[in-house]
């Protein structure tokens, strides 16, 4: 443990650095990224990019991307404010509408991140475990509402479909979280497009809700940082003001519009063959007694005991998935993200040794 600099700020003792754990190997599946790639038109606007785009500043505040969200979203441009990757926007907010002390509070298990922007902006953070499976067996695992709303937060996040169990929220819940929030609710959508459903429509209900969306998985554009969030205008504005100018790269803008404007069609294609995939590989798992939990998103969470010691032995075979130890109400479990069927019979015949290897 290192000793605080006499002059660093008391609020960062806690901060660790974000460590995944991620190394070099064969086949990653830690990330839920786009196995598949990136769309074409946006690879070729990456290819061709003029070099005006790196020597001369970004727009301000990407007023031409946020136009551009706002048709595919069916809302007016000022209701958008986008960010370097959704990271970005999920810090800019923190910041935007809570004083240093206030309090953020979320279900858990859920974005591993959230804790960590919390403490960056002095924030504390009071996770609350979701409600158990048995009380919750039609709808899978919830966040437990009430005791969320109970620690009345400045900020309450929600993940729908959330990391990394792959539960859609219920929009009775959902609904009840915003209609009773005293402060503004976050809905993390990183995973919405797998869905097919999102809350976006509730933000024309509500100024209290703000909808955070990335285009780093369905889009396949993770490196280039591409995150936006969708609220009333008076609430992105805060957003806005916190996040500050020129953080949309200027490649990153130009590749983001390609992609809106031109591959959709290959995004709705890649998102139906991941949902169609995560189920072919729902059942793989089945078809090896274990009991994968239902996934809305592009990646599959399944419970293995000694996750830690299995992932490990996978490792060592070549082929990366995400343990995650004693998860409330499920114990040791795995994430694996959902890719082209090759990839998953080689993530396949990689857990079937190490479970035996591991387990017995
Ligand atoms: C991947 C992920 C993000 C981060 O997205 P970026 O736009 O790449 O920063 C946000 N929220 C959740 C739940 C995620 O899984």
């Amino acid at each position: 443990m290192q000793e605080r600099l006499a002059f660093a700020r008391a609020a960062y003792d806690a901060v660790a650095l974000y460590d995944p754990k991620r190394t070099a190997v064969e086949l990653d599946l830690t990330d839920n990224t786009n196995l598949w790639g990136i769309p074409p038109t946006a690879e070729r606007t990456l290819r061709e990019m003029p070099v005006a785009a790196v020597t001369r500043y970004p727009t301000l505040y990407a007023a031409e991307l946020k136009a551009e969200l706002a048709l595919l979203h069916g809302v007016s441009a000022d209701m958008i404010v986008t960010g370097c990757g959704s990271d970005d926007i999920l810090d800019s907010a923190m910041r935007a509408f809570g004083e240093p002390g206030e309090l953020v509070a979320g279900s858990e298990p859920s974005f591993a991140m959230i804790p960590i922007f919390a403490q960056m902006n002095a924030l504390r953070w009071r996770g609350i475990s979701e409600r158990s499976t048995t009380a919750a067996q039609h709808t899978g695992h919830q966040p437990d509402i009430d005791a969320l709303l109970a620690t009345t937060p400045k900020i309450l996040y929600l993940c729908s479909p959330n990391n990394p169990t792959g539960a859609l929220i219920a929009r009775a819940s959902i609904e009840r979280a915003i209609a009773h929030a005293r402060g503004v609710v976050f809905i993390d959508e990183a995973y919405a497009e797998f869905a097919g459903v999102s809350s976006i429509d509730l933000v024309a209900r509500s100024e209290r809700v703000l909808i955070i969306r990335t285009m780093s998985k369905a889009y396949g554009l993770a490196g280039l940082r591409l995150g936006y969030a969708i609220g009333q205008p008076s609430l992105v504005m805060e957003v806005e003001k916190s996040r500050g100018p020129y953080k949309l790269n200027a490649m990153a803008e130009r590749v983001a519009l390609s992609a809106l404007r031109y591959d959709s069609e290959w995004v709705a294609e890649h998102v139906a063959l991941a949902v169609t995939l995560r189920e072919r590989l729902a059942g793989a798992l089945r078809a090896m007694g274990l009991a994968p939990m239902p996934s809305a998103a592009n990646f599959v969470c399944v419970p293995v005991a000694q996750c830690v010691a299995v992932g490990q032995a996978m490792r060592t075979r070549g082929v990366a998935v995400r343990p995650f130890p004693a998860l409330p109400h499920v114990g040791d479990a795995l994430r694996i993200s959902v890719g082209p069927w090759p990839l998953m019979e080689r993530m396949l015949s990689a857990l079937a040794p190490a479970l035996r290897e591991v387990n017995g």
